[in-house]
C-alpha cells in the first residue's frame, strides 16, 4: 500500500493496523515501511504500507532541447519529451520496485484528487515488472477524504480502481504547460535580457495561467492610473429625537455632482423648520448562515482576515489534514453529502472553552440542516475532524483551524435574525431616511462573532406623523476615489469566476507572479504590479490580447476536465491546443517589436547600465557589471554579454589576467564566511578545455600551468565529498582558507600569515600538497619564535592547531527551485530533500515548475 507522503503512510498504517505495526526505514532514507498482519478480502495477509514523496516522475524535454543556446524555442512545440525522476536523489522508482518484490496486491492510498490519481499511475509504472500482472484483482484504489478511523476503514472496505482518465488529464496539462511555457519563456527571456540592463528578473516567464493572473492585477492598475476624480456634494442632516439624541439621516438623493443644484437643495432644507416622520416600516430580516467551506473561500478568508498568503495557507491546511485535524483541504464542494455525520462532527467540539457551550446548545436543539451548496463530487467541504487546542497546534495552525471550526459550526447553526426599522422623513420637499437594527436571534453569529450585529445599530422609536427638530444641516464636499489595487482575496474571486486555476492550483499561480517580481504585496495583502509586470501585460495586449485574457486558459481547463471524465480524447485535446499556441507563438515572435517599444521606455539598454568592472580581452575596454538579476558582464564595444555565478558579490581580482584570452579575472564571493573563487569571464562562458563544463571558475579550471587554476592551488582531495579538490583561496589573506571546488566544505587555516605558498612536493603520509607559510615577527603563532614553516597542514603537529573546518553557507537558492518538477502541482508536497543543501536540478526541470 502506498500513500502520498511519509507522514500520511504512518497515520494510515497506524489506523489500519490498530496500532500494531512495526516500522523500518526504506532504502532511500526518506520513506519508511510500516508492516503488520491482518486480513485482506477475508484471507490472512501481510501488509506493507509505505509512501512516495509527491510526484515520482516529471516531464521534461530530452537532452539537447534543454540547451537554451542551441535550440530555437519554436521547436519545443514538437520536441520529444520524456518522463524522468522528479527527485533523482530519492531513487523513488528503485525504492518502490524493491518493496514491491513478491507482493500480490497493490493498494493505492494517494490523495484523492487528479494529481493523486496521476501519481497512482506513476507508482503502477514503477512496480509493473514486479507484479505478476496488472489487473482489477491486483491493483486497487482507496478513496478517502480524511485521515480518521471511520473514513480510512471505510475506504479499506470499499476499494475501487484508479481512474486513468483523470490521470491522463494531468499528463495533458503537464505537457501543455511545459511546451507553451518553455517556448514563450525562453524566447522572451533571451530577447529582453540580451537587451536591457536593469530588468530585475532572472526569468521573463510566460505561463498560460500565470500570465492571465498577472493580467487581472495590471488591469486594475490601469484603472487606477486612468482614474479622474470628480467632486460631488452631500447634505448631512441630523434630526433631534424628543428624548435628546441626535440621529444622522440619509438623503434620498444621496449625492449631487452639480454645485449650484446642491446649493439650491441646501437652501430649501435650511428653510424648513422641522422634519416630519412620513412612515415607519418594521421588517424581520435574516442574515443567512454561511455555506459549507471550500478551498477558495478558505484562501480568501485566510488572506483577508488572517493575513496569510494562499500558498502558505495551503501548506498549513495540508499539515492539519495530514495530522487528522481537518478533512482534505482541496475541494470545490460546498455541500455536505446526505450521509455525512454532522452531529458526530459537532460533538467533538463540545469541550472547547469558547464555542463549547454554544455547540452543546445546538446539539440539544437537534439537527439544523446546512444550506444547499454545490456538490463537485470530489470531497466533502473542509471540516474539522477532531477537537484541538492552541497549545497542541501552535499559533498559526490554530488560527486556521479555529476559523475552519467556527465556519463549520456556523453552517449547522440557525440564521441570524433581526428586526430592521426604517424611518422616512420629509424635510421641506426633500426625503430622508434612517434605519436601525435590533437583534432577535444571533444564530450563527454567536460563533462567527465578526459578523454579529452590534447594539449601536439600533435607533430610538419614532411614530408616523411625528415632527422633530432639525439639529444640524451641513454641506459636505467630497471626491470620488480611485479603486484600490486588487487584494489577494479579490484576485482569487476573479480567477474562480473566470475558471482559471481550478483544482486549487490558485495559490501556485499567485505565488509565482510574486516570486517572478511581477507584483509586490503591499499592506492589506494588495497586489501592486511592478514595472516589469505592467510592461509585459501591456506588451501582450498590444500583440495578442488572448495571451493575457483568461478565456484561452479557461477553455483549456474545460477540455482537460473532459479528458478527466472520459468525454474527450487525450491526443485530440493536446494536438488542438498546441496547434493554436504554435500559431500564436509565431505571430508573437514576428511582432515582438511591439512589446519591445514598451520595454525601451521603461528599461535602459545594457550599454548604459552597470558600473565598469574588468577589462574585455578582445578590445581592452572596461566591461560593465550589470547588477540587476541575473547579474552579468557586458562589453558595449564588442556587444557581448557574459553570464556570472549568481547569489554572491563580484569584484575585480587584483587586475590579474587569464593567460588564455587576456580577460581580466573577477572574484566571486559570498562574504567573509562563505566561499570565493576567481573566474575568467570568457572561460566561464566558453570552457577552454574539453573536460570543463560551462560555468566553472579557476578553482575548477584544468589549465596545467595557469597560476589561478586548481592545478597550482589545489592542496588535497576534499575530506567530505568524493569528487572535490580543496583549493587554496589566494584572495583570502590574512584569513586564509581553502574551499572544496564541488561541495561546501571550507577550511580556515594559518590565520594572520602574510604568505602561503604551495610547494611542488606532496606529503608522504596523506598525499596533500606541502605548504610553506610566512608569518610576521610579532604575529607568529609558531612555537619557539619561528616565523616560517614548511609541512603538511593535515599531518604536521605544528600546523594542526592552526586549521579549522567548517561549512560555507550554501548560496540561497530561489525558493521555487526547491519545489521540483511537479509542474503546477499546486501543493507543497514533501520532496524529501532539503532546500539549500542539494544541488539545483538542471535548468529545465526547475523551469517546468514555473510555467503554469
Ligand atoms: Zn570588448
Ligand atoms: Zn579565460
Ligand atoms: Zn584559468
Ligand atoms: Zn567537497
Ligand atoms: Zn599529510
Amino acid at each position: 500500500m502506498v500513500a502520498e507522503k511519509p507522514s500520511l503512510a504512518a497515520s494510515l498504517a497506524k489506523i489500519l493496523s490498530n496500532g500494531s505495526m512495526t516500522t523500518r526505514k526504506g532504502s532511500n532514507g526518506a520513506c519508511s515501511v510500516h508492516e503488520y498482519r491482518g486480513k485482506f478480502q477475508g484471507e490472512p495477509a501481510f501488509f506493507k504500507f509505505t509512501s512516495v514523496c509527491g510526484h515520482v516522475m516529471t516531464l521534461d524535454f530530452t537532452g539537447k532541447y534543454n540547451n537554451w543556446d542551441k535550440v530555437d524555442p519554436v521547436e519545443l512545440f514538437s520536441a520529444p519529451t520524456l518522463k524522468k525522476e522528479a527527485s533523482p536523489n530519492l531513487h523513488m522508482p528503485d525504492f518502490l520496485r524493491r518493496e514491491a518484490k513478491g507482493i500480490d496486491v497493490l493498494v493505492l492510498w494517494l490523495d484523492c484528487d487528479k494529481e493523486g490519481e496521476n501519481i497512482c499511475f506513476e507508482v503502477i509504472d514503477a512496480v509493473r515488472s514486479h507484479l505478476k500482472r496488472i489487473c482489477d484483482q491486483t491493483v486497487y484504489r482507496a478513496r478517502f477524504s480524511a485521515i480518521t478511523e471511520t473514513d480510512v476503514k471505510r475506504a479499506m472496505n470499499s476499494l475501487a480502481h484508479p481512474n486513468e482518465n483523470e490521470a491522463m488529464s494531468v499528463d495533458a496539462r503537464q505537457e501543455l504547460d511545459l511546451r507553451i511555457g518553455c517556448a514563450f519563456t525562453r524566447y522572451q527571456t533571451k530577447f529582453f535580457q540580451g537587451k536591457y540592463g536593469n530588468l530585475d528578473s532572472t526569468l521573463v516567464s510566460y505561463g498560460p495561467c500565470q500570465s492571465p493572473t498577472l493580467g487581472f492585477c495590471v488591469e486594475r492598475h490601469d484603472k487606477i492610473q486612468s482614474f479622474k476624480p470628480e467632486s460631488y456634494w452631500v447634505i448631512n442632516v441630523q434630526v433631534a429625537h424628543p428624548d435628546g439624541k441626535t440621529i444622522p439621516v440619509e438623503w434620498d438623493r444621496s449625492r449631487v455632482f452639480d454645485k449650484e443644484v446642491v446649493q439650491m437643495f441646501l437652501g430649501m432644507i435650511k428653510a424648513a423648520d422641522s422634519a416630519r416622520v412620513t412612515d415607519v416600516v418594521k421588517k424581520e430580516k435574516t442574515k443567512p448562515r454561511p455555506q459549507a467551506l471550500n478551498t477558495v473561500e478558505m484562501l480568501r478568508i485566510a488572506s483577508s482576515s488572517l493575513g496569510m498568503s494562499p500558498h502558505h495557507t495551503m501548506q498549513v491546511a495540508e499539515r492539519l489534514y495530514t495530522q487528522g485535524y481537518i478533512s482534505y483541504p482541496r475541494t470545490e464542494t460546498t455541500h455536505y453529502p446526505e450521509n455525512f455525520d454532522l452531529m458526530g462532527t459537532l460533538r467533538q467540539q463540545t469541550n472547547n472553552s469558547s464555542w463549547g457551550p454554544f455547540v452543546k446548545e445546538l446539539l440539544k436543539q437537534g439537527n439544523q440542516k446546512p444550506r444547499k451548496g454545490v456538490d463537485a463530487g470530489d470531497h466533502p467541504p473542509i471540516t474539522p475532524m477532531k477537537g484541538a487546542s492552541e497549545s497542541e497546534l501552535g499559533h498559526e495552525a490554530w488560527k486556521l483551524y479555529e476559523y475552519i471550526t467556527q465556519h463549520f459550526i456556523a453552517t449547522v447553526s440557525p440564521d441570524c435574525r433581526y428586526m430592521q426599522t426604517t424611518v422616512y422623513f420629509d424635510i421641506g420637499k426633500e426625503k430622508f431616511l434612517c434605519t436601525g437594527k435590533i437583534l432577535t436571534d444571533p444564530g450563527y453569529t454567536s460563533v462567527m462573532t465578526w459578523q454579529a450585529i452590534s447594539d449601536d445599530e439600533d435607533i430610538p422609536p419614532f411614530t408616523k406623523g411625528q415632527t422633530c427638530n432639525i439639529a444640524d444641516v451641513r454641506l459636505g464636499e467630497r471626491q470620488t476615489g480611485p479603486p484600490d489595487y486588487l487584494t489577494e482575496s479579490e484576485l482569487i474571486t476573479l480567477m474562480e469566476k473566470h475558471g482559471i486555476g481550478t483544482d486549487a492550483s490558485i495559490p501556485v499561480h499567485i505565488n509565482n507572479i510574486c516570486e517572478r517580481n511581477y507584483v509586490t504585496i503591499v499592506s492589506g495583502r494588495k497586489l501592486k504590479p511592478t514595472t516589469l509586470g505592467i510592461v509585459l501585460v501591456h506588451g501582450y495586449q498590444k500583440i495578442d490580447a488572448d495571451l493575457v485574457l483568461p478565456t484561452m486558459r479557461s477553455a483549456m481547463e474545460q477540455q482537460l476536465n473532459l479528458i478527466a471524465i472520459g468525454k474527450a480524447n487525450y491526443h485530440a485535446v493536446l494536438e488542438h491546443a498546441l496547434e493554436i499556441f504554435l500559431l500564436k507563438f509565431k505571430y508573437f515572435v514576428n511582432n515582438i517589436s511591439g512589446m519591445d517599444e514598451l520595454f525601451e521606455v521603461s528599461f535602459s539598454p545594457l550599454a548604459s547600465t552597470g558600473k565598469p568592472m574588468s577589462r574585455c580581452g578582445k578590445c581592452r575596454r572596461y566591461m560593465k557589471l550589470i547588477q540587476a538579476k541575473p547579474s552579468r558582464l557586458h562589453c558595449s564595444n564588442c556587444d557581448e554579454t557574459y553570464s556570472l555565478p549568481q547569489n554572491g558579490g563580484i569584484k575585480l581580482y587584483q587586475e590579474l589576467k587569464c593567460p588564455l584570452d587576456d580577460y581580466e579575472l573577477v572574484l566571486w564571493t559570498t562574504g567573509t564566511k562563505g566561499k570565493s573563487y576567481p573566474l575568467c569571464p570568457y572561460c566561464y562562458n566558453n570552457p577552454p578545455f574539453k573536460d570543463m563544463r560551462k560555468g566553472m571558475g579557476c578553482n575548477e579550471c584544468t589549465h596545467p600551468t595557469c597560476q589561478h587554476a586548481f592545478s597550482q592551488n589545489g592542496v588535497a582531495e576534499c575530506l567530505e565529498c568524493s569528487q572535490g579538490i580543496l583549493v587554496l583561496d589566494q584572495s583570502s589573506a590574512p584569513k586564509w582558507r581553502m574551499a572544496c571546488n564541488k561541495c561546501n566544505l571550507v577550511i580556515n587555516l594559518l590565520e594572520g600569515a602574510y604568505k602561503v605558498t604551495l610547494k611542488d612536493d606532496d606529503c608522504e603520509e596523506c598525499g596533500a600538497s606541502i605548504i610553506h607559510v610566512d608569518y610576521g615577527k610579532n604575529k607568529s603563532p609558531l612555537p619557539d619564535g619561528a616565523t616560517d614553516c614548511t609541512g603538511c597542514v593535515f599531518c604536521d603537529a605544528t600546523f594542526k592547531p592552526l586549521v579549522e573546518m567548517h561549512h560555507a553557507m550554501a548560496p540561497k537558492m530561489r525558493r521555487s527551485a526547491g519545489r521540483g518538477g511537479g509542474a503546477g502541482r499546486g501543493r507543497g508536497r514533501g520532496r524529501g530533500r532539503s532546500r539549500a543543501k542539494n544541488k539545483p536540478k538542471d535548468k529545465m526541470a526547475q523551469l517546468a515548475a514555473y510555467f503554469v
